[in-house]
C-alpha cells in the first residue's frame, strides 16, 4: 500500500510549508513539492493542514474506579480518539497492592489487544513499592513501559507516602524511567471531605470545594522538591491550578527538569460549571477539579511560554445514568472523570490557535511532538518526517462543528462541551499509512493498533 498526500500545508512543531507527503506501507518515505510518484491512493489536501496525528498521553480506558468502569473500552475509546485526530494514546495500567507490575501490564495489554484501533503505550501506576517492585521497574523500562505514575492523593487506594515516592524517583535516576505525579495533598483533602459530609454538604460542587488549589500547589511543590533531591526529572499530570503552575514555573526558572501537562477541561471549563442546577455539576467531577475562570488565562500563558509542555485529556468517562448517579446524595461517591479524548485537537485549535493564544506550531507541539519527546516516542511519532510512522491528520481549519454527545463517538451519555461551536476539524485520519477516518466514517479496524515500546530517557 502506498499513499500520496498532495497540495497540503504541512505543519510540524517547527515548520510550516506547502508540500506533498509520500507514504509507503506504514512509513513516511518522501516529502517534497510536486511529487509525482504513483500511489495506490492519493489525497488532495488543498486548503488543509497536514499534521502529525495527535498523541494523548493521559487516558483511562476500561478502568475500574469507585465500583464502576470508565465507559469507553479500548475499542470505543480509540475509535473516538481517531475521529478527533488522535492516533496514539498512552493509557495507565494499575498495579494494585499485592500485585506485581507485570501482572498489571499483562492485564492492560489484554484489555487493548484486538480492540485498539490506534497505537498505544502504557504508563504504570504503582500503588505499593516493595524491593521486588523496584527491580521490576528496571525490567519494565527495558520492555518499553518507561514511565511510572504515582499518586499523592486518594489515601488508602492509590496514595504513596513520600518515602516510597522518593525511592521510586531514585530508581528512575538509574533506569531512565520518568515519574508522572498526581499532585494533590490527599490527606488534607480527605479531612475536608469528611468535614463537609458531616456538615451535610453533599452536592457535586463540594467535590471542588474540598480540593483546594493550594492542596495541588503544595503537592506540586513537594513532588518537585523530592525530584530535585533525587536529581531526576518529574512530570506533573493534569495540572489545573495557578498555585501549581507557579511551582513548576519557579522550578523551571531555576533550571530544574520539571514538566507538566494541562487538559482542555481546565482551559475551557471552570468552577462555575459545578453551580449548574440539580445534579448537573456531577458531569464535571474530576480530580483535580475545575478551577476559577481566571485560572484559564494563567494556563494559556503557561502553555505559550513553555512552563506547561503538553495538553492531554485525562479521558475517563462515566455516564450520568447509572454511574455519576452513584454519588447522588454524597459527592465523594461520584466517579471521578470526564470524556475528552475526541474533542482535544479541535478545542485547542479553536480556543488556542484561532484566538491567538498559541501558534500553529505550538499547537502541534503541545498535542503531539512534545508528549512524543517526553515519553520516548519521538521521532517515530509526533512529527512528519522521512522514517516516521505515517500517523497523519488532514485538518480543515475552516470547517465548523457543534460538539454534542449525540454526534461524538465516545460511549458516554453527555458531553461537558455540549452545544459549543468549534472551528477546525480533523477530516481524514491516517494511522501507520492506513486511512482510518474519512467522510465522517470510521474505516479502520479494531485491533489494528499496536503496543508501542517506548525508549527510556537518554
Ligand atoms: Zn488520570
Amino acid at each position: 500500500m502506498s499513499l500520496l498526500i498532495k497540495n497540503g500545508t504541512i505543519v510540524t512543531a517547527s515548520d510550516i510549508y506547502r508540500g506533498d507527503v509520500f507514504v509507503e506501507s506504514d512509513t513516511v518515505t518522501t516529502i517534497g513539492t510536486n511529487l509525482s510518484m504513483s500511489a495506490d491512493k492519493t489525497i488532495d489536501a488543498s486548503g488543509r493542514y497536514v499534521i502529525p496525528g495527535g498523541i494523548d498521553c493521559h487516558t483511562h480506558l476500561d478502568m475500574p474506579f469507585g465500583g464502576t468502569m470508565s465507559a469507553d473500552d479500548f475499542e470505543s475509546g480509540t475509535i473516538a480518539a481517531a475521529f478527533g485526530g488522535t492516533t496514539t494514546i498512552i493509557d495507565f495500567a494499575i498495579q494494585y497492592r499485592g500485585q506485581t507490575l507485570h501482572h498489571a501490564w499483562d492485564t492492560w495489554m489484554k484489555k487493548a489487544e484486538g480492540k485498539a484501533a490506534i497505537d498505544y503505550g502504557f504508563h504504570m501506576i504503582i500503588t505499593e513499592l516493595t524491593d521486588q517492585v523496584e527491580t521490576e521497574m528496571d525490567a519494565l523500562v527495558q520492555q518499553g513501559v518507561t514511565s511510572f505514575k504515582l499518586f499523592m492523593a486518594y489515601p488508602g487506594v492509590f496514595m504513596l507516602d513520600d518515602a516510597s515516592i522518593f525511592r521510586a524517583m531514585l530508581r528512575t535516576g538509574q533506569n531512565g524511567g520518568t515519574i508522572c505525579m498526581h499532585a494533590e495533598n490527599g490527606g488534607v483533602i480527605d479531612v475536608l471531605v469528611q468535614k463537609a459530609l458531616a456538615e451535610g454538604k453533599t452536592a457535586p460542587k463540594y467535590h471542588a470545594l474540598t480540593r483546594p488549589a493550594r492542596a495541588e500547589g503544595e503537592a506540586t511543590h513537594r513532588a518537585i522538591a523530592l525530584a530535585e533531591i533525587a536529581e531526576v526529572p518529574v512530570y506533573i499530570v493534569h495540572l489545573s491550578a495557578a498555585e501549581a503552575l507557579e511551582m513548576v514555573t519557579e522550578a523551571r526558572d531555576r533550571g530544574l527538569p520539571a514538566y507538566a501537562e494541562t487538559c482542555p477541561q481546565y482551559l475551557f471549563l471552570s468552577y462555575d460549571n459545578y453551580e449548574e442546577p440539580g445534579f448537573e455539576g456531577a458531569k464535571y467531577v474530576m480530580s483535580p477539579p475545575l478551577r476559577p475562570k481566571e485560572t484559564q488565562d494563567r494556563l494559556w500563558r503557561g502553555l505559550a511560554f513553555n512552563d506547561l509542555q503538553a495538553i492531554s485529556t485525562d479521558h475517563c468517562p462515566f455516564c450520568m445514568k447509572e454511574q455519576k448517579v452513584l454519588g447522588k446524595g454524597d459527592f465523594s461517591k461520584i466517579p471521578n472523570g470526564a470524556p475528552g479524548i475526541e474533542t482535544r485537537m479541535s478545542l485547542v485549535f479553536d480556543g488556542g490557535v484561532r484566538q491567538g493564544r498559541i501558534s500553529l506550531n505550538r499547537w502541534v507541539e503541545l498535542t503531539a511532538a512534545s508528549p512524543a519527546r517526553i515519553f520516548g516516542l519521538f521521532p517515530r511519532k509526533g512529527t512528519i518526517a522521512p522514517g516516521s510512522d505515517a500517523d497523519i491528520v488532514i485538518f480543515n481549519p475552516g470547517k465548523s462543528t457543534t460538539l454534542s454527545a449525540k454526534t461524538l463517538h465516545m460511549k458516554v451519555d453527555y458531553n461537558p462541551y455540549e452545544g459549543r461551536n468549534v472551528t477546525g476539524v480533523s477530516e481524514i485520519v491516517i494511522s501507520r499509512g492506513k486511512v482510518i477516518v474519512e467522510n465522517g466514517k470510521f474505516v479502520g479496524r479494531a485491533g489494528s493498533g499496536v503496543f508501542l515500546k517506548r525508549s527510556p530517557r537518554s
